[in-house]
């Protein structure tokens, strides 16, 4: 296949399965929600309906994914765990992070107006995550303990400060008052002061909230004489605890008990060596391109519910390229992108010092904000649809040592967009004149692209080199300088009139698109 040539960059992909008996956990953050929450006019310190709609995204989670027994948040941030047998994915770390950040992204950008009907979103909240691995139930425990402390040491001191904000004084003047103040200190100060007792505050805030699963009797469906066949299901509901980490918490869960294990004994001290272990995160090599190819989860259904016009439906695509766009205007180490169908990647330039090169925060952001473009742009493309269902895509780093190898990548993909966008229009015309999806599959069986192209004049009396660019070749998005926009009459050239990210249907296999944007590879022009 012509394609062949090109999918050596496959072996530049790497395993990152997460071995059993390791549990797997995620943690998702939200990316800048000190402004985030200013911008939304959340309530200091504790906004109870963005806590709500935290725990609602999670409880969704645990619906969608069965796999999730167990999940703890505050704030904004979630943990998921997952069961101790879990095969989601293959137990590939990239997949699950990716996904699960990206469906928790859709599902708060979508559930928005239900807990905030009279704000309007003003920018497109993200989230970061990372996979967490437990190697034991002890350690799993001691990740609770942390998380549910870091939540009781927040809140403590947030409440404190903004007592203290909101009855006049600066906040340095507040940061002034609470430094170096302990537990008790701080719990006085909130009495004495203002009356407070920090233990008559609400439990959601002190103790952040968990979701478990619990068994109830719902109907699956009606017998021929109308008599209800009820199962036992599981559901998602919210708890609190004051110690989540506590042998008398998780054994009232025996769901929890089954599926994960339970804890030996109570623990007192959080140990540090596995915090340390809890924030390692690994980094991408340096000077290396890194490309972050997200592809859609699941949407040859999610085209289908949504009514995609097929092969190729334009206005899909250009929400897809305008989402794009404004990942290239939002991350700026992201200097060119391509995508086709429900793909894109992502080049970030080589000497990119984003994140500091952590790959899975890389990865989370750039799916995470994509996702939450997509959903929010929904209505601009197609305003007489509904989103009958959060999308959500996938995302992975891969890394590329030099600019061949990462023009290899891409060409790769453009053939691949060739391959598939041929097979798609013969498969689709053959469909729409009265052949079934199986019948189509078997006529195109084995025929190669020239074939193709003849079913297509032939039967169809299309011309396949006269479709649209864009379906053919896909859309490149990238930072492109303008001309220079004149002469002033003294002589001296006018300052460059600004960059700006363009969408262009380009041949990127060929060597002339390169040299026509040098500055894209950072190359020099006409190397021979
Ligand atoms: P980063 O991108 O590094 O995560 P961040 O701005 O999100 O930065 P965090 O340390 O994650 O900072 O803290 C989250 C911030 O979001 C808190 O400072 C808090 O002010 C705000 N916040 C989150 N949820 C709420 C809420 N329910 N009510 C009020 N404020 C909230
Ligand atoms: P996975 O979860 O493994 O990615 P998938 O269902 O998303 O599975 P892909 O191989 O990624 O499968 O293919 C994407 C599918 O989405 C295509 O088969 C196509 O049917 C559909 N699709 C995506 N974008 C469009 C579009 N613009 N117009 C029509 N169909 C589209
Ligand atoms: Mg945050
Ligand atoms: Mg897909």
């Amino acid at each position: 296949m012509a394609n062949s040539k090109y999918e050596y960059v496959k072996s530049f992909e790497v395993e990152d399965e997460v071995m059993p008996p390791n549990l797997i956990v995620v943690r998702i953050d939200g990316r800048g929600f000190r402004r985030f929450s200013e911008v939304h006019e959340f309530e200091k310190p504790n906004d109870e309906r963005a806590l709500n709609l935290m725990n609602s995204c999670a409880a969704a989670m645990l619906e969608e994914y069965p796999d999730i027994v167990f999940s703890y948040g505050f704030s904004d941030e979630y943990s998921f765990v997952f069961k101790k047998t879990t095969k989601f994915y293959q137990r590939r770390a990239s997949k699950i992070v990716s996904l699960v950040v990206s469906f928790f992204t859709s599902i708060y950008t979508t559930k928005w107006k239900e807990f905030f009907p009279h704000k309007e979103l003003r920018y497109p909240p993200s989230f970061r995550a990372w996979v967490i691995c437990c190697a034991s139930m002890e350690v799993l425990q001691t990740y609770l303990a942390w998380r549910q402390n870091d939540c009781h040491i927040n809140n403590q001191y947030n409440t404190c400060f903004w007592m203290l904000v909101k009855c006049g004084k600066t906040e340095e003047e507040a940061q002034e008052v609470l430094k170096g103040t302990h537990k008790q200190e701080k719990n006085e100060l909130l009495f004495q002061q203002f009356g407070i007792n920090y233990k008559n505050l609400p439990s959601m805030f002190r103790q952040g909230s968990c979701v478990c699963k619990t068994q109830v009797e719902a109907i699956v469906k009606y017998s021929e004489n109308g008599t209800p066949v009820k199962r036992l299901r599981r559901k998602p509901i919210i708890v609190h605890s004051d110690n989540i980490a506590a042998r008398s918490f998780w054994n009232e869960h025996p769901f929890l008990l089954k599926e994960l294990g339970d804890f030996r004994e109570d623990i007192n001290n959080i140990k540090p060596e596995y915090v340390k272990s809890f924030q390692f995160e690994n980094k991408l090599m340096p000077l290396t391109w890194i490309v972050v190819r997200i592809d859609g989860c699941h949407f040859h259904r999610f085209s289908e519910v949504h009514e995609f016009e097929k092969p190729n439906d334009e206005q899909a695509l250009n929400l897809m390229n305008s989402c794009a766009v404004a990942v290239l205007e939002q991350f700026k180490d992201v200097i060119f992108s391509y995508g086709v169908s429900d793909e894109y990647s992502f080049v970030l330039k080589k000497d990119s010092q984003f994140y500091q090169r952590r790959g899975s925060e890389i990865v989370t952001a750039l799916v995470s904000y994509f996702t939450s473009i997509y959903v929010m742009k929904w209505k601009e493309f197609f305003p007489q649809k509904e989103l009958k269902y959060p999308p959500c895509f996938d995302g992975r780093a891969v890394l590329y040592p030099t600019s061949e190898i990462l023009r290899d990548y891409l060409t790769w993909r453009q053939v691949d967009c060739h391959i598939n966008n041929q097979y798609n229009t013969c498969f689709w015309m053959l469909v729409k004149s009265g052949k079934s999806k199986s019948e189509a599959q078997a006529y195109l069986k084995g025929t190669q692209a020239r074939e193709k192209n003849e079913v297509l004049l032939q039967q169809f009396g299309i011309d396949y080199n006269t479709l649209p660019l864009m379906f053919r070749q896909g859309s490149s998005a990238f930072w492109n300088e303008e001309e220079k926009t004149g002469m002033y009459e003294n002589g001296a050239s006018a300052e460059k009139s600004g960059k700006k990210v363009v969408v262009e249907q380009c041949n990127i296999i060929e060597q002339s698109f390169w040299e026509a944007h040098p500055s894209i590879l950072n190359e020099k022009p006409h190397m021979v």
